[in-house]
Protein backbone atom coordinates (compact mmCIF):
# COMPACT_ATOMS: atom_id res chain seq x y z
CA UNK A 1 0.00 0.00 0.00
CA UNK A 2 1.59 3.15 -0.92
CA UNK A 3 1.36 5.81 1.92
CA UNK A 4 3.79 8.63 3.10
CA UNK A 5 6.59 9.10 5.66
CA UNK A 6 7.43 12.28 7.28
CA UNK A 7 10.24 12.64 9.79
CA UNK A 8 10.88 16.10 10.68
CA UNK A 9 7.85 17.59 12.66
CA UNK A 10 7.80 20.26 14.91
CA UNK A 11 4.70 20.14 17.70
CA UNK A 12 4.12 22.25 20.59
CA UNK A 13 7.37 21.18 22.48
CA UNK A 14 9.17 23.65 20.47
CA UNK A 15 8.12 25.49 17.61
CA UNK A 16 5.31 24.02 16.45
CA UNK A 17 1.68 24.73 17.12
CA UNK A 18 -0.22 21.77 18.29
CA UNK A 19 0.17 19.07 21.05
CA UNK A 20 1.63 15.68 19.85
CA UNK A 21 -1.90 13.91 19.43
CA UNK A 22 -3.01 16.92 17.11
CA UNK A 23 0.07 15.61 14.46
CA UNK A 24 -0.97 12.29 14.64
CA UNK A 25 -4.10 12.47 13.93
CA UNK A 26 -3.91 14.66 11.12
CA UNK A 27 -1.20 12.20 9.84
CA UNK A 28 -3.43 9.71 9.83
CA UNK A 29 -5.82 11.51 8.20
CA UNK A 30 -3.29 12.31 5.43
CA UNK A 31 -1.95 8.83 4.64
CA UNK A 32 1.30 9.01 6.61
CA UNK A 33 1.94 5.35 7.08
CA UNK A 34 5.48 5.65 9.18
CA UNK A 35 6.20 9.04 11.33
CA UNK A 36 8.31 10.66 13.89
CA UNK A 37 8.64 14.02 15.86
CA UNK A 38 11.73 16.04 16.00
CA UNK A 39 11.73 18.82 17.96
CA UNK A 40 14.65 21.32 18.43
CA UNK A 41 16.95 20.00 20.61
CA UNK A 42 17.64 22.31 23.55
CA UNK A 43 20.40 24.64 22.81
CA UNK A 44 22.46 26.55 25.34
CA UNK A 45 21.32 30.17 25.51
CA UNK A 46 18.00 30.97 25.63
CA UNK A 47 15.90 30.52 21.85
CA UNK A 48 12.18 30.00 22.13
CA UNK A 49 12.06 28.03 19.08
CA UNK A 50 13.78 24.87 21.12
CA UNK A 51 12.63 22.55 23.89
CA UNK A 52 13.20 24.66 26.99
CA UNK A 53 15.47 22.32 29.26
CA UNK A 54 12.90 21.28 31.84
CA UNK A 55 11.15 19.77 29.26
CA UNK A 56 13.57 17.85 27.72
CA UNK A 57 12.46 14.60 29.14
CA UNK A 58 9.12 15.16 29.22
CA UNK A 59 9.04 15.41 25.26
CA UNK A 60 11.03 12.14 25.19
CA UNK A 61 8.89 10.22 27.36
CA UNK A 62 5.44 11.82 25.88
CA UNK A 63 6.66 10.74 22.49
CA UNK A 64 7.51 7.48 23.90
CA UNK A 65 4.00 7.01 25.56
CA UNK A 66 2.66 7.67 22.62
CA UNK A 67 4.43 5.20 20.59
CA UNK A 68 3.15 2.58 22.32
CA UNK A 69 -0.44 3.85 22.57
CA UNK A 70 -0.62 4.16 18.79
CA UNK A 71 1.52 1.08 18.07
CA UNK A 72 -1.65 -0.41 16.26
CA UNK A 73 -2.12 2.43 13.91
CA UNK A 74 1.13 4.06 12.84
CA UNK A 75 4.34 3.14 13.75
CA UNK A 76 6.16 6.40 15.63
CA UNK A 77 9.36 7.68 16.59
CA UNK A 78 11.11 10.09 18.76
CA UNK A 79 13.55 12.01 16.98
CA UNK A 80 15.36 15.67 17.22
CA UNK A 81 16.30 18.34 14.94
CA UNK A 82 19.65 18.98 16.67
CA UNK A 83 21.90 21.97 15.73
CA UNK A 84 25.57 21.79 15.04
CA UNK A 85 27.47 24.55 16.56
CA UNK A 86 30.96 23.94 17.27
CA UNK A 87 31.78 23.33 21.03
CA UNK A 88 28.29 24.13 22.02
CA UNK A 89 25.70 21.34 20.42
CA UNK A 90 26.16 18.28 18.05
CA UNK A 91 23.62 15.40 17.39
CA UNK A 92 26.46 12.94 18.55
CA UNK A 93 26.36 14.22 22.26
CA UNK A 94 25.40 11.86 24.84
CA UNK A 95 22.28 13.06 25.81
CA UNK A 96 20.72 12.23 22.28
CA UNK A 97 21.46 8.71 22.19
CA UNK A 98 17.93 7.33 23.39
CA UNK A 99 16.51 8.89 20.34
CA UNK A 100 15.25 6.88 17.58
CA UNK A 101 16.97 9.46 15.15
CA UNK A 102 18.56 12.45 14.83
CA UNK A 103 18.37 15.14 12.52
CA UNK A 104 21.50 17.24 12.27
CA UNK A 105 20.94 21.00 11.07
CA UNK A 106 22.93 24.00 10.90
CA UNK A 107 20.86 27.19 12.02
CA UNK A 108 23.55 29.01 13.61
CA UNK A 109 27.46 29.91 12.09
CA UNK A 110 30.26 31.01 14.48
CA UNK A 111 32.71 32.61 12.29
CA UNK A 112 34.63 33.65 14.91
CA UNK A 113 34.60 32.23 18.85
CA UNK A 114 34.86 36.12 19.82
CA UNK A 115 32.03 37.34 17.79
CA UNK A 116 28.10 36.41 18.40
CA UNK A 117 26.67 33.51 16.58
CA UNK A 118 25.11 34.42 13.17
CA UNK A 119 21.48 32.83 12.66
CA UNK A 120 20.64 31.80 9.44
CA UNK A 121 17.01 30.95 9.53
CA UNK A 122 16.10 34.21 11.36
CA UNK A 123 14.23 37.22 9.85
CA UNK A 124 15.66 38.48 6.62
CA UNK A 125 16.66 41.75 8.30
CA UNK A 126 18.87 40.31 11.15
CA UNK A 127 20.00 37.95 7.76
CA UNK A 128 21.33 41.24 6.53
CA UNK A 129 22.56 42.87 9.59
CA UNK A 130 24.33 39.75 10.94
CA UNK A 131 26.25 39.77 7.14
CA UNK A 132 26.84 43.35 7.48
CA UNK A 133 28.46 43.08 10.85
CA UNK A 134 30.12 39.35 11.60
CA UNK A 135 30.88 38.81 8.08
CA UNK A 136 31.68 42.78 5.94
CA UNK A 137 29.03 41.70 3.82
CA UNK A 138 30.85 38.97 2.12
CA UNK A 139 28.13 36.73 1.46
CA UNK A 140 30.36 34.35 0.03
CA UNK A 141 32.59 34.02 3.21
CA UNK A 142 28.69 33.42 4.72
CA UNK A 143 27.94 30.67 2.73
CA UNK A 144 31.11 29.17 2.39
CA UNK A 145 31.19 28.63 6.07
CA UNK A 146 27.98 27.45 5.82
CA UNK A 147 28.88 24.43 4.18
CA UNK A 148 32.18 23.74 6.01
CA UNK A 149 29.87 23.90 9.34
CA UNK A 150 27.92 21.24 7.56
CA UNK A 151 30.98 19.09 6.65
CA UNK A 152 32.61 19.24 9.98
CA UNK A 153 29.61 18.32 11.33
CA UNK A 154 29.14 15.17 8.78
CA UNK A 155 32.53 14.32 9.62
CA UNK A 156 33.01 14.83 13.45
CA UNK A 157 29.31 13.81 14.72
CA UNK A 158 27.36 12.48 11.62
CA UNK A 159 23.56 12.31 12.56
CA UNK A 160 21.41 9.86 11.21
CA UNK A 161 19.57 12.71 8.52
CA UNK A 162 21.29 15.86 7.52
CA UNK A 163 18.23 18.45 7.78
CA UNK A 164 17.92 20.78 5.05
CA UNK A 165 21.48 20.76 3.62
CA UNK A 166 20.91 24.11 1.73
CA UNK A 167 18.71 26.42 3.98
CA UNK A 168 20.82 29.69 3.47
CA UNK A 169 19.61 30.00 0.12
CA UNK A 170 16.28 31.22 1.80
CA UNK A 171 17.44 34.45 2.31
CA UNK A 172 18.31 34.62 -1.68
CA UNK A 173 15.09 34.84 -2.93
CA UNK A 174 15.34 36.95 -6.45
CA UNK A 175 19.50 36.27 -6.35
CA UNK A 176 19.64 38.88 -3.95
CA UNK A 177 23.31 37.90 -2.83
CA UNK A 178 24.20 35.78 -5.06
CA UNK A 179 23.93 33.41 -8.12
CA UNK A 180 23.68 29.55 -7.20
CA UNK A 181 24.93 29.49 -11.13
CA UNK A 182 28.34 30.58 -9.55
CA UNK A 183 31.11 28.48 -9.63
CA UNK A 184 32.36 29.10 -5.58
CA UNK A 185 28.40 28.44 -4.50
CA UNK A 186 28.38 25.14 -6.77
CA UNK A 187 31.67 23.96 -5.36
CA UNK A 188 30.65 24.50 -1.66
CA UNK A 189 27.51 22.31 -1.95
CA UNK A 190 29.41 19.80 -4.58
CA UNK A 191 32.25 19.35 -1.56
CA UNK A 192 29.45 18.86 0.75
CA UNK A 193 27.89 16.02 -1.18
CA UNK A 194 30.93 14.38 -1.40
CA UNK A 195 31.62 14.59 2.57
CA UNK A 196 27.49 13.25 2.72
CA UNK A 197 28.48 10.45 0.52
CA UNK A 198 31.46 9.48 2.37
CA UNK A 199 29.73 9.18 5.40
CA UNK A 200 26.13 7.13 4.56
CA UNK A 201 23.97 9.76 6.03
CA UNK A 202 20.31 10.14 4.75
CA UNK A 203 19.75 13.36 2.76
CA UNK A 204 16.47 14.64 3.28
CA UNK A 205 14.05 16.51 0.70
CA UNK A 206 12.69 18.93 2.70
CA UNK A 207 9.29 20.57 1.49
CA UNK A 208 8.69 23.67 3.44
CA UNK A 209 10.29 26.00 1.42
CA UNK A 210 7.95 25.42 -1.05
CA UNK A 211 4.93 25.85 1.10
CA UNK A 212 6.35 28.46 2.68
CA UNK A 213 6.54 30.22 -0.30
CA UNK A 214 10.41 30.66 0.08
CA UNK A 215 11.33 29.21 -3.54
CA UNK A 216 9.57 26.80 -5.94
CA UNK A 217 11.82 23.99 -5.40
CA UNK A 218 12.66 22.12 -1.94
CA UNK A 219 15.89 22.24 0.27
CA UNK A 220 17.64 21.06 -1.61
CA UNK A 221 17.11 22.67 -5.24
CA UNK A 222 16.70 20.01 -7.70
CA UNK A 223 20.43 20.70 -9.56
CA UNK A 224 21.70 19.79 -5.85
CA UNK A 225 19.51 16.57 -5.89
CA UNK A 226 21.22 16.13 -9.33
CA UNK A 227 24.45 15.70 -7.45
CA UNK A 228 23.07 13.52 -4.62
CA UNK A 229 21.40 11.01 -7.43
CA UNK A 230 25.46 10.70 -9.50
CA UNK A 231 27.15 9.79 -5.43
CA UNK A 232 23.73 7.81 -4.75
CA UNK A 233 23.36 9.01 -1.38
CA UNK A 234 19.98 8.00 -0.16
CA UNK A 235 17.38 10.32 0.14
CA UNK A 236 14.14 10.80 2.91
CA UNK A 237 11.04 13.20 2.33
CA UNK A 238 10.33 15.43 4.81
CA UNK A 239 8.08 18.62 5.24
CA UNK A 240 9.49 19.99 8.66
CA UNK A 241 6.32 20.34 9.69
CA UNK A 242 5.32 23.09 12.08
CA UNK A 243 1.05 22.80 11.88
CA UNK A 244 -0.81 19.79 11.61
CA UNK A 245 -1.96 20.72 8.08
CA UNK A 246 2.15 21.08 6.55
CA UNK A 247 2.83 17.33 7.63
CA UNK A 248 2.91 16.27 3.62
CA UNK A 249 2.55 19.50 2.01
CA UNK A 250 3.96 19.44 -1.76
CA UNK A 251 4.83 15.31 -1.43
CA UNK A 252 2.99 14.00 -4.42
CA UNK A 253 4.38 17.26 -6.81
CA UNK A 254 8.18 16.64 -4.93
CA UNK A 255 7.90 12.51 -5.22
CA UNK A 256 6.95 13.37 -9.38
CA UNK A 257 9.99 15.46 -9.48
CA UNK A 258 12.10 13.25 -7.70
CA UNK A 259 11.09 10.21 -9.97
CA UNK A 260 11.43 12.75 -13.12
CA UNK A 261 14.77 12.92 -11.83
CA UNK A 262 15.73 9.59 -11.60
CA UNK A 263 15.42 8.68 -8.21
CA UNK A 264 13.65 5.52 -7.79
CA UNK A 265 13.92 5.01 -3.55
CA UNK A 266 13.26 7.15 -0.35
CA UNK A 267 14.17 6.23 3.06
CA UNK A 268 12.29 5.43 5.90
CA UNK A 269 12.53 4.30 9.36
CA UNK A 270 11.32 1.35 10.43
CA UNK A 271 11.98 -0.95 13.59
CA UNK A 272 15.27 -2.43 12.17
CA UNK A 273 16.44 0.62 11.03
CA UNK A 274 16.70 3.10 8.08
CA UNK A 275 15.74 1.61 4.64
CA UNK A 276 14.74 1.95 0.85
CA UNK A 277 11.56 1.70 -0.24
CA UNK A 278 10.21 2.01 -3.69
CA UNK A 279 7.85 5.43 -4.67
CA UNK A 280 5.68 7.05 -7.12
CA UNK A 281 3.46 10.40 -6.60
CA UNK A 282 0.95 8.59 -4.93
CA UNK A 283 3.46 7.41 -1.96
CA UNK A 284 6.29 4.84 -0.38
CA UNK A 285 5.70 0.86 -0.57
CA UNK A 286 5.77 0.72 3.13
ZN1 LIG B 1 15.78 23.38 10.74
ZN1 LIG C 1 12.87 21.73 11.44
Amino acid sequence: MLRWTNYHQHCHYCDGTDAPETYIKAALAQNVGSFGFSSHATVPFSVPWCIKPHLFDAYIEHIKRLKSEYADQLPIYVGMEIDYIPSLINPRQAQFDNLDYRIGSVHYLQPNPELPLFEVDGTSKSFREGLETLFANDIRRACELYYSSTRDMLRQCPPDILGHIDKIKMRNTDNRYFSDTDIWYRQAVMDTLDVAAETGVVIEVNTRSMYKKKNIQPYPSYWVLEGIRQRRIPIMLNSDAHQPREITAEFAQTAEQLYQLGFRELHIITPQGIAPRPFTAEGIEI
